[in-house]
């Protein structure tokens, strides 16, 4: 498995919030590597890939602040990036920012600028490589986002777990995915932030490994393996490397 990443998702000059703070990238890019992956890294996305999931208005106003459009750009094109390896039988995890899964296609709140798992998959849609995907969010927020930007594609499926404890949590994913009958690839908005020290208070780290086997076993039996995952929420700084590597090696 490969992790997508750019030197330049570390810049935090682009915006002030939780997903930008300085140290955050650095801190999982750290524990990646030290644990052995191949880094590759993406280009932007072009306007017409934003324009398969957000309005001409919504882009624009994104445009407004020119260094937070180019990182929203370039975090779309790592996501892009690790869905087209993904389709390529090339797993994939893009540890990207800004996150993108409270975007919707004519608003956005909550860090988010574009949705990069929509875009991501939109693209491989438009290229004529999908007709059906499945979409994990674990993060600790509901990726309404995503839902709104997939929302005129019924062949794509999202499913957001909202339990009151982690056992329930895990199997409810069980239950979700033992039923998905199809999908010709499987994303994951993987959201560190629903961590029992971070602000979902919920999960532990070996969840996260168990998150990461679950989508595993889910790729290969509905589509040749075909995986990737994008990095969304996670604020916990001392934990996140080291919950980020647990789900890897699930995932990979
Ligand atoms: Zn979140």
């Amino acid at each position: 498995m490969k992790v997508v990443f750019h030197e330049d998702f570390k810049r935090s000059d682009y915006t002030s919030d939780g997903a930008s703070v300085q140290g955050r990238m650095e801190s999982i890019m750290t524990a990646l590597k030290t644990d052995g992956y191949i880094v590759v890294s993406p280009e932007p996305v072009s306007f017409e890939d934003l324009l398969l999931a957000h309005s001409q208005e919504h882009i624009a106003g994104i445009q407004k602040n020119t260094k937070l459009f180019e990182m929203a750009c370039l975090s779309a094109g790592g996501a892009a990036l690790a869905a087209k390896m993904a389709f390529n039988m090339d797993p994939a995890f893009a540890c990207i920012r800004p996150p993108g899964h409270h975007a919707s296609r004519d608003s956005t709140w909550d860090y988010c600028a574009f949705c990069n798992m929509g875009i991501a998959l939109l693209k491989l849609k438009a290229d004529g490589l999908i007709e059906s995907a499945f979409v994990l969010d674990f993060d600790a927020h509901m990726g309404d986002g995503t839902i709104d930007v997939l929302s005129g594609w019924p062949e794509a499926k999202v499913f957001n777990p909202m339990t009151e404890n982690s056992k329930e949590y895990i199997s409810s994913i069980e239950d979700c995915v033992s039923n998905i009958e199809h999908a010709d690839i499987v994303g994951v908005s993987a959201g560190f932030d629903s961590y029992e020290k971070d602000l979902g208070k919920k999960l532990k780290t070996m969840d996260f490994y168990l998150i990461g086997k679950l989508v595993k076993k889910l790729a290969k039996r509905l589509c040749r393996k075909r995986r990737f995952a994008v990095l969304e929420g996670g604020y916990y700084l001392p934990d996140l490397g080291k919950n980020v590597v647990a789900f890897c090696q699930g995932f990979e």
